[in-house]
């Protein structure tokens, strides 16, 4: 064993959709629900824990609309039972409060990010009364927050918001690196998050980090060798490599296996995740 973390479990979180993504850039990115639920199944059984969702109109169009999530939260629930469903309050998907007209559906997880900074080509807004307003709906709803930190500020901000009480338990941070104009795939940065996670949450506070894509399967390695938990999936990279595109998202899952394997980590059962996580046991 020469991973100090060897032997921990590493939840696989597969980001399937997206709000960018098309059937042009990959025509196995799933836009409709049920396209959506075949390959979160597909990815749950090649060892993925966590569905990170999006849902898209009929011309493919992201959306915010309620009636979509709560279409592909059942779905999920039927056939990928454990499964933590967790849908996105991200900001190309929908304005405002809109983002967050999904909550009311308890999903086991949200996505929730504490400040703003810049995307390729517009400012990604998350003025403070939002996060505040989302992260009080999540509290309502139980509804875990997934902290999405494109910036050191925004960790920063998840310990003021637990101070305050309105993240419940353990913040749950996720470090994205690599979207164009946001901070970059940097190893320095990258260290001293993990370093200001566990000042601020305790040394087994968990995390996980994302990288855009190249940067995904660099940042599945240094997150799964650090001790952290892994996202990956065609929202965030549609291609295996320079050559050739990735032909599901259970082929994105199964490289992050790989490198799980080659650091000794085991992949986190369903159970484990949600252990890990603190959230609710399905019943039965
Ligand atoms: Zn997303």
């Amino acid at each position: 064993m020469t991973n100090p973390h060897a032997g921990k479990p590493c939840i696989i979180c597969v980001a399937i959709t997206g709000s960018l993504p098309t059937k042009e850039n990959n025509p196995a990115v799933p836009i409709t629900i049920s396209e959506q639920v075949e390959s979160t199944h597909e990815a749950f059984e090649a060892g993925a824990s966590i569905a990170h969702c999006h849902v898209r109109d009929d011309e493919g169009k992201p959306t915010s609309d309620p009636d979509r999530f709560a279409r592909l939260k059942e779905g999920l629930e039927k056939h990928c039972p454990g499964l933590i469903v967790q849908l996105s309050t991200g900001g190309r998907s929908g304005a405002g409060q809109a983002r967050g007209g999904m909550l009311p559906l308890r999903p086991d997880m949200a996505s929730l990010t504490t400040g703003s900074n810049n995307f390729p080509t517009r400012v990604y807004e998350n003025p403070p009364d939002l996060i505040d307003w989302l992260a009080a709906e999540m509290a309502k709803y139980d509804v875990k927050p997934e902290l999405e930190c494109f910036d050191l500020s925004h960790i920063i901000k998840a310990q003021e918001m637990q101070q305050k009480g309105q993240i419940k338990g353990t913040p749950y941070v996720q470090f994205v690196m690599g979207v164009k104009n946001a901070m970059p795939a940097d190893r320095d940065v990258f260290d001293y998050y993990i370093r200001t996670v566990h000042r601020l949450f305790g040394p087994d506070a968990p995390w996980c980090a994302a990288g855009i894509g190249p940067q995904q399967i660099v940042l599945n390695d240094w997150a799964v060798a650090s001790g952290g938990h892994a996202r990956t999936g065609l929202e965030d990279n549609v291609r295996l490599d320079r050559d050739r595109l990735a032909p599901s998202n259970a082929a994105l899952v199964r490289r992050v296996v790989e490198i799980c394997n080659r650091y000794d980590r085991p992949v986190a059962s369903w159970r484990e995740a949600r252990d890990i996580l603190g959230l609710r046991q399905p019943a039965g």
